[in-house]
């Protein structure tokens, strides 16, 4: 059922109660996999609507109900001049979702910018508010995908925006983008986030009918974090094993907290994975190795069988496990 209000929203919570069902609560269901059976229970579909604004100090309040389409939001941002989330651009799915992993790309990720997270308690029926202090935000993480998974479902987020603020161009791709910009020029928010789609089309992460490797969660692999030390061992044992030549480097990122980053793009190509690979009715993208796709009529038990084979590739290749990052219903 479509929850277009809290009302409805409490209504459907207690009839799955009064019934002992399980509920799933669906956003635009760009990042869920439902089984093959499809899911014994009530699915919520969120469909609450709303924007509004307001100056605060410098900045300006954004709030979106959670069943906005997300890009249509940073679209309507963007055309305001109100800097912050113009990297998010061409990101499927709703508002409401883009709490629960910390929605991130090209330099920028919500936690960032959310000021406030709006949900309903689904064990008291009661509304509720978070500061982005406490939603427990990380890398692809948040509270409501961790210890609080399912009890809360998200109603509305406030953003705080910087209103002629500049764009964020830290991601290397945006900056090879705009390098014959004059010096001294910087792109506007709509410039940016026009080259930012321009450039996920390129890697088919764009949702486009016309376009077969677009059939995807996104990147269905999470970057792994691990601690400095065990970088430094997987590293050791890549170049001893002949894995990485003695003058090529390893891709890592500072993570904070003496963790380090790693592409998990980089280590499914380093563990003989390729672009284009099939497993039956699915396979990995020909555009960007970290989608799987949905090539011909694929079925959720493929997808898993898959994520299996590249999960165990990589874990045998370099011993690092890799996380995935839709979630399976
Ligand atoms: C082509 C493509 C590109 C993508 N690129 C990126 C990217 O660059 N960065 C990125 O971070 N993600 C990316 N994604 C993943 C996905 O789009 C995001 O995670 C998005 O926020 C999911 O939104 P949704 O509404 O479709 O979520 P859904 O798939 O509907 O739900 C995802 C999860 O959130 C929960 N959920 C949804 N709405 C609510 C709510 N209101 N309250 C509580 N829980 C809720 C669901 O129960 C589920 O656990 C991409 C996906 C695709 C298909």
């Amino acid at each position: 059922m479509a929850a277009r209000s809290i009302g409805d929203l409490r209504d459907a919570l207690t009839w799955a109660r009064e019934r002992s069902l399980p509920f799933y609560v669906l956003g635009g269901g760009s990042n869920t996999i439902f089984s093959d059976q499809g899911f014994a229970g009530l699915v919520i579909q969120i469909g609450m609507l709303g924007m509004e604004s307001q100056p605060a100090g410098l900045a300006v309040r954004v709030t979106a109900a959670a069943g906005e389409p997300w890009d249509d939001f940073v679209a309507h941002c963007v055309a305001q001049n109100w800097a912050g989330i113009e990297c998010l651009s061409g990101i499927p799915g709703f508002v409401g979702a883009t709490p629960i992993q910390n929605v991130g790309a090209y330099g920028q990720e919500v936690a960032d910018v959310i000021e406030i997270v709006e949900a309903l308690d689904t064990q008291s029926l009661e509304r509720v508010t978070f500061s982005a202090a406490e939603c427990g935000f990380g890398y692809r993480a948040s509270r409501f995908k961790a210890a609080d998974r399912g009890r809360f479902v998200v109603t509305g987020v406030t953003f705080r925006l910087v209103p002629g603020g500049a764009p964020e161009l830290k991601y290397a791709d945006l900056q090879k983008h705009f390098v014959n910009l004059p010096d001294g020029t910087t792109p506007t928010l709509a410039e940016v986030r026009e080259a930012v789609i321009a450039i996920r089309k390129r890697k088919a992460m764009v949702l486009d009918p016309a376009e077969p490797n677009s059939r995807s969660c996104g990147s269905f692999f999470m970057n792994p974090v691990v601690s400095r030390k065990e970088f430094e061992i997987i590293e050791t044992s890549a170049r001893a094993t002949g894995l990485l030549g003695p003058d090529e480097k390893f891709p890592h990122y500072e993570a904070g907290e003496g963790m380090v980053k790693l592409s998990a793009a980089w280590l499914m190509e380093h563990s003989g994975l390729q672009r284009g690979a099939t497993h039956g009715g699915v396979g990995l993208s020909e555009k960007h190795i970290l989608a799987i796709i949905n090539r011909d009529h694929g079925t959720a038990a493929e997808v898993r069988e898959l994520m299996n084979l590249v999960q165990s590739r990589v874990s045998k290749t370099f011993g690092v496990h890799l996380e995935p990052e839709p979630v399976f219903a």
